[in-house]
């Protein structure tokens, strides 16, 4: 029996640099399943046009990129975890425009393959940044049970509303005061953009880490950075930012075309190579 074409899209405001189109189109090969998934260059102004009538572009749904997530939740129904977020990169249809924030779900899973174990026992986790990833990944450790998460920004206003909207579990720390807390931290997450090519470098002393931490970092040009590499001579578990691209991804494909896909070393080379030779600043 033959299957109706389906097609999705990623929207953007530049769009060029979207890795989404590699990953979804080696997933649609691969199942053989008859589709197709396209960028959509769409300007701020046309936006709640473009999504209100999707259908009509053709498209079953679609990822959304800078600038777009966050007014996605005016012109969709949002989930639980894109309210909490305050911003959405996944809309498909289920009579009406849902949206959802697959961050959350690719940072936990990426997580739980690098590091399984990683959540047993609750504790505390180092969290740098306050931007809309460290929104996700705060999001998705109250949701794993951390007891505590320490919240460190280079602005300590934007870490403490981030205790005013989560709770007393999370708890705003000064900047300088960032190796102090790294002693008594189980998982220590960079959700800065510290690390990235055109970005100083991230100066921490992750010596000082308990010898079974779990070190992530959310950057991923460069593949790895010079966090996730002092981490890794020292012997701790790792969880790049890559990781977490792809395992984002896996929700968006299972919605729009029916079949969960699985994250092979093929398809995370495949996006390695393509990461390593153009090395782009911005990201998804
Ligand atoms: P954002 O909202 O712009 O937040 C940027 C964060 O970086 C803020 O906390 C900012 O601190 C901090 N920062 C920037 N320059 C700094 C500096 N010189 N010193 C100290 N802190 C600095 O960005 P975002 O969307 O949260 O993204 C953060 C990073 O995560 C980016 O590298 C992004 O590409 C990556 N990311 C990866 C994935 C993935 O799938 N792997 C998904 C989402 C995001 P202030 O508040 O003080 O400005």
């Amino acid at each position: 029996m033959s299957q109706r074409a389906r097609a999705a899209c990623v929207i953007g405001w530049p769009i060029e640099h979207s890795r989404s189109p590699l990953i979804h189109n080696y997933w649609l090969k691969t199942y053989n399943i008859p589709g197709a998934y396209r960028r959509e260059a769409v300007p701020p102004e046309r936006f709640r046009d473009f999504i209100q009538s999707l259908t009509a572009h053709g498209y079953v749904g679609a990822n959304l990129i800078f600038p777009h997530k966050e007014a996605a939740l005016a012109w969709s129904l949002p989930d639980d975890c894109a309210r909490a977020v305050g911003a959405a990169n996944t809309l498909w249809f289920d009579g009406v425009l849902r949206s959802t924030n697959t961050d959350v779900e690719g940072f936990l899973h990426n997580l739980d393959a690098c590091a399984p174990g990683w959540d047993r026992n609750g504790k505390t986790a180092v969290v740098l940044g306050a931007g809309g990833a460290a929104r996700a990944v705060i999001y998705g450790l109250l949701e794993r049970g951390t007891d505590r998460i320490v919240v460190i920004n280079r602005t300590r206003q934007r870490a403490q509303s981030l205790q005013d909207y989560f709770g007393a579990r999370v708890r705003p720390a000064p900047w300088d005061e960032r190796d102090r807390w790294l002693t008594e931290s189980n998982l220590l997450v960079n959700a800065t953009k510290l690390g990235m090519p055109d970005q100083p470098d991230l100066v921490l002393d992750i010596a000082r880490l308990p010898a079974g931490a779990v070190v992530a970092d959310l950057v991923y040009v460069p593949l790895t950075t010079p966090l996730l590499r002092e981490a890794s001579g020292r012997g701790l578990r790792i969880a790049d930012g890559v990781g977490m691209l792809l395992h984002q991804a896996v929700r968006g494909f299972t919605l729009w075309f029916g079949k969960k896909p699985e994250i092979t070393k093929e398809l995370r080379s495949l996006v390695e190579r393509d990461l390593s030779v153009l090395q782009p600043p911005a990201q998804e």
